[in-house]
């Protein structure tokens, strides 16, 4: 059965008697080789465990089953659960999960069925929620090897900027933490039904095996990174001058220069590590 055939989906969901929900973000694949394709750069190893969210009617997931020895698909919509067990039903290493990503024990579902493989992400994400479920898997304590996610081609630009550049954000230095992100290719909207308003890309993120930064505080390296972008237009001193509690505009700015930056210098020009550097240099101030 072609998943990606649009009178095929259309039928199995006439079964089934549901209609695609705005609501949950439903945008389905309907050309072939992008299920495909994300598969085969989605991790590195067949002994792996996938976490895919939000399987649809399994395009993607029938991908996911022959490349790798496991595979746990969680999707919202219960409409979609009998679809699932009929289009799911000649893979025996396919678990599929009823339920919002947004409320699993990540940990314990983890725990329930990786058996020790490394587990990676893959997921055509819904668009409402992209941001969210990001930080959540990023936040989880889970040791996901790799996050491999279809996303608005705006957001993945975010997700892979430079400093200094305009696409530039919050989200890029808290990403630099955990992992590294680099985006594969440009999926266009005609790919989709019901067709979504913008393109989308695939972005994978390896994450770090170990810590790469060590942060003093993760939480006030999180508040500078937060103040810093919550005013991008204001010079860094002044943007946390006023958002971050406990330190004087003299202060900040001596935390600045400790990490070799103009007084003038603006959020967006500081790199994860330099976001680091700072937090710790402000905490130092005042934990000696
Ligand atoms: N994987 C399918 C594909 O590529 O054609 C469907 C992708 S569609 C963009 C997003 C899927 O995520 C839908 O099946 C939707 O019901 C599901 N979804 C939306 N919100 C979710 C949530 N919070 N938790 C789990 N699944 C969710």
């Amino acid at each position: 059965m072609d998943l990606c055939n649009i009178s095929v989906i259309r039928e199995l969901m006439a079964d089934a008697g549901i209609s695609f929900r705005k609501e949950f973000g439903q945008n389905f694949l309907i050309n072939r080789i992008i299920p495909e394709d994300i598969a085969d750069n989605c991790a590195d190893t067949a002994d792996t465990m996938i976490l895919e969210i939000g399987p649809g009617i399994g395009c993607l997931t029938g991908e996911l089953a022959v490349r790798f020895k496991r595979v746990v698909a969680v999707e919202i919509d219960n409409g979609l659960i009998p679809i699932l067990g009929k289009t799911m039903a000649e893979y025996d290493n396919v678990t599929v999960i009823n339920n919002d990503i947004m409320k699993v024990d990540l940990k314990a579902l983890v725990d329930e069925y990786s058996e020790g493989m490394p587990v990676a992400v893959c997921a055509n994400l819904p668009y409402y929620i992209t941001t969210p479920i990001l930080m959540r898997l990023l936040e989880s304590g889970v040791k996901f090897t790799s996050i491999t996610i279809m996303i608005q081609n705006e957001v993945a630009q975010r997700l892979v900027a430079k400093p200094g550049s305009s696409d530039y954000g919050a989200i890029t230095a808290v990403l630099g933490y955990y992992g590294e992100a680099r985006r594969l290719f440009k999926v266009s909207k005609g790919c989709f039904t019901p067709m979504p308003k913008v393109d989308s890309a695939v972005v994978r993120i390896d994450l770090y095996r170990e810590p790469k930064y060590t942060p003093k505080s993760e939480a006030l390296m999180r508040d500078c990174i937060r103040g810093a972008f919550e005013m991008r237009r204001k010079t860094l001193h002044n943007a946390l001058g006023s958002k971050l509690g406990g330190y004087t505009k003299d202060e900040i700015l001596s935390a600045i220069r400790a990490t070799g930056h103009p007084d003038d210098v603006r959020g967006e020009r500081l790199s994860t590590e330099d976001f680091v550097k700072l937090a710790d240099a402000l905490f130092d101030m005042k934990n000696r």
